[in-house]
Order: structure tokens, then sequence, then C-alpha cells
């Protein structure tokens, strides 16, 4: 007669809390099971669908970033303007207190 495996006993695949939402950012390999099971909840994921959610993340935070950069180059060249608007004000100001003061 075949044994009969009660899997709970082998792997756990409820989650180990309840009533939070887990990110479930640190997991780790259930060689047994050959899943991913998150170290804070419990929850067993498929391997193949966490590596798509994680690649579909980065490619989220990659283009987050190049509009980030690509912002900052913005905001970069318009300070370097308002400065160069800023020390010519500045001498117009000085050419100014030069005739008020002869007079
Ligand atoms: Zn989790």
């Amino acid at each position: 007669m075949a044994e009969v495996v009660d899997i709970s006993t082998q792997f756990r695949l409820l989650p180990k809390k309840k009533g939070y939402k887990c990110r479930c950012s640190r997991v780790h390999i259930v060689e047994k099971s050959r899943m991913i099971e998150c170290r804070d909840c419990g929850a067993v994921q498929d391997p193949y669908d966490y590596l798509m959610n994680m690649a579909e993340t980065q490619n989220r935070v990659m283009i987050e970033l190049d509009h980030r950069r690509r912002e900052v180059a913005k905001l970069g060249a318009e300070i370097q303007e308002l400065k160069r608007i800023k020390v010519n004000l500045n001498a117009q100001v000085r050419r100014k207190q030069k005739v008020i003061n002869w007079s």
C-alpha cells in the first residue's frame, strides 16, 4: 500500500499571518516544492509568476528613473538660465545705483 503524504507537513501552503497586505519582498526558495515562499507572510508563489512580477516592477522602475533623469536635466537647464538672469539683473542694479549716486 502506498504511503499517503500529508503535504501540509512537508511544506507550508498557507500564509503565516492574516489581516495585512504583504509585499512579499523577502522570499526564499522551497526546494521540495520548487516554489517561492514569502519569509514574512508565508505566501507561496509560482517561481515564473514571481520572476514575471519582478521583471514588470523593474521595468516600471526603469521607466520612472528615466523620466526623473530627464526632469533633473530639464530643471538643471532652468537653474542655469535663472542664474544667468540673476547675474544680468545684478549688473543692471549696479549700473542704476552708479547713475543714482552720481546725480
Ligand atoms: Zn508576503
